[in-house]
């Protein structure tokens, strides 16, 4: 049996295991897989919100849901509600709701087409327009019904999740599975003919085949064996720093089953509410403002109630490695790279570097040509994701400060998007123009929510008669309605998961 040595017991370390575990050996074992974990330094627990795919791995791993979501306190996450990014439209704050659900179809016209010529522009948001988690979310209603099953609901959905009891979870789960578990904190790594030969712990000397670093922005193991191997994106993304604090839900109010996102003066800042309480952070850019006036903007955001609360400090890296996989050595969570959270993909992109590598790994003795595959894939969701995230920022028309004035700017960092958006201007997003994407997640519908949500229009000049129009947005009204009527409120779900 071939040796597989994680080292780090946060999200990635887990998640990594626990998957490898299942599909190497659930039948006969393949791989005897341990996960090393310091317990002296913490993991970073503050990634507390998932994109909607998550719940597939959860659900390919047989974990009872219920039983996820109870352990964890976790609450249901229909999508992100955008807050502030642009200046406000006749003194109302400018919103808009970027849901995991795909639009719906308008049969002879696609919907988006058939909005922009009823010009609904006028009187509504795109995607109150579009889809029917808008309705869903305007009464208080979660993703599921009384009867729906497992990991299923009637619009798709991801978590709020405790990032900490998570990782207590998977890791109990793991080692019932058969990993092995070791607390120790690894101090050297000792490298052989460009891999790593083992990881020492004192006098404790540990080998294997395989390493995978998940030791988190560290990335101890992967750093030994290749210099010069971060493609850093701040740049594109210049938010680097965060605080995050965690305070009760504010009294009288019931989770949200939605993530909001409110723009900042100098980054943004989330509102992720559990079922036990409230989790929020500032992201910024720490070039503009220090670490003392960030808390301090949090705080004044927050209430004054929140004075009283601890908050914590985290520089994040912003980029990923040019590199992910080098010798015998992957590194996967945040030791591979990171994207700012802005659209909650870390747990993501574990999730696809686990994938990725179960099927790479299954080559045996991989060489260099299942090595690049790895690498081109993995750097080619990094890449996607990045200009994604630019996204959101360089739509906005905002002005208050620096930071806002500089964000349109930034798609100069993705040339292919800079050239979309001007596409963009003359025609609807569609399909095929996001053909060649490596994204697994936002497709052409993710980014109309947010072109659309962002007010970037396309001028068309074609026509759609009323008639047309009408069939075309009272289906959907009544679909949106029938959705809203059939689903649990979000509250009464939680109230009877946890009974
Ligand atoms: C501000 C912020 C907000 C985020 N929000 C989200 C979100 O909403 N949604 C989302 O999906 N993701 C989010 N993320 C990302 C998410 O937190 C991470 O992707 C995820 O937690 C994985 O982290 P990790 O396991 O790679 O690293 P860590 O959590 O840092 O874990 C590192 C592990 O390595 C161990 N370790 C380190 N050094 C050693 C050593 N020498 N010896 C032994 N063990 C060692 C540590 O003990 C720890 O167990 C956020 C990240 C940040 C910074």
């Amino acid at each position: 049996m071939k040796k597989l040595l994680i080292v780090g017991g946060g999200s990635a370390g887990w998640m990594a295991a626990i998957y490898l575990n299942k599909l190497f050996n659930h039948d006969k074992p393949t791989f005897d897989i341990t996960v090393i974990e310091s317990p002296d330094i913490g993991i970073i627990g503050v990634g507390e919100a998932t994109v909607h795919s998550v719940r597939f791995f959860f659900a390919a791993l047989g974990i009872n849901e219920q039983e996820l979501l109870r352990e964890t306190n976790a609450t249901l996450k229909t999508g992100i509600l955008f807050r502030n990014w642009r200046k406000p439209v006749s003194g109302a704050t400018h919103e808009y709701f970027h849901p995991f659900e795909h639009q719906v179809s308008g049969e002879t016209l696609d919907i988006s087409s058939a909005w922009m010529l009823s010009k609904r522009f006028e009187q509504e948001r795109f995607d109150e327009g579009v889809c029917l988690s808008a309705e869903m979310i305007r009464n208080g209603k979660g993703p599921k019904t009384a009867t729906s099953k497992q990991y299923q609901g009637i619009v798709p959905y991801g978590y709020h999740i405790d990032a900490t009891l998570m990782a207590r979870f998977l890791r109990r789960k793991a080692v019932e599975a058969g990993v092995t578990h070791i607390e120790a904190t690894i101090s050297d790594v000792t490298v052989e003919d460009g891999n790593i030969e083992s990881v020492q712990a004192g006098e404790r000397v540990y080998e294997a085949d395989f390493f995978i670093d998940c030791t988190g922005f560290r990335g101890m193991l992967i750093e030994k064996l290749k210099a010069d191997n971060w493609e850093s994106f701040e740049r594109a993304l210049p938010c680097n720093r965060a605080v995050a604090l965690q305070r009760d839900l504010p009294h009288g109010h019931t989770p949200n089953p939605y993530t909001v996102s409110t723009a900042m003066k100098h980054g943004w800042a989330w509102q992720i509410d559990l079922v036990n309480r409230q989790g929020s952070g500032y992201v910024y850019d720490g070039r503009r403002i220090g670490k003392d006036a960030a808390e301090a903007e949090l705080r004044e955001y927050l209430g004054p109630e929140s004075n009283v609360l601890k908050c914590v400090h985290l520089d994040m890296k912003i980029g990923c490695r040019k590199e992910f996989w080098v010798g015998n050595c992957i590194a996967i969570g945040l030791s591979g790279g990171f994207i700012e959270p802005l659209e909650s993909t870390g747990l993501h992109l574990i999730n696809l570097g686990a994938g990725l590598l179960a099927t790479h790994l299954s080559a045996g003795n991989p060489d260099q040509p299942v090595r690049d595959s790895y690498n081109r894939l993995m750097r080619g969701f990094f890449q996607d994701l990045k200009q994604f995230i630019v996204l959101h920022y360089c739509l906005t028309d905002r002005d208050d400060t620096d930071f806002w004035r500089q964000a349109p700017a930034t798609v100069k960092e993705c040339p292919w998007l800079e050239n979309q958006l001007s596409v963009w201007e003359r025609k609807v997003c569609e399909f095929h123009d996001l053909a060649g994407s490596f994204s697994t997640i936002f497709s052409d519908d993710n980014y109309r929510y947010i072109l659309y949500g962002m007010q970037h229009f396309p001028n068309l000049q074609a026509n759609i008669s009323d008639e047309m129009s009408e069939k075309i947005f009272s289906r959907l009204r009544r679909s949106a309605t029938g959705a809203a009527n059939a689903a649990l409120p979000h509250a009464q779900y939680l109230r009877q998961l946890n009974q």
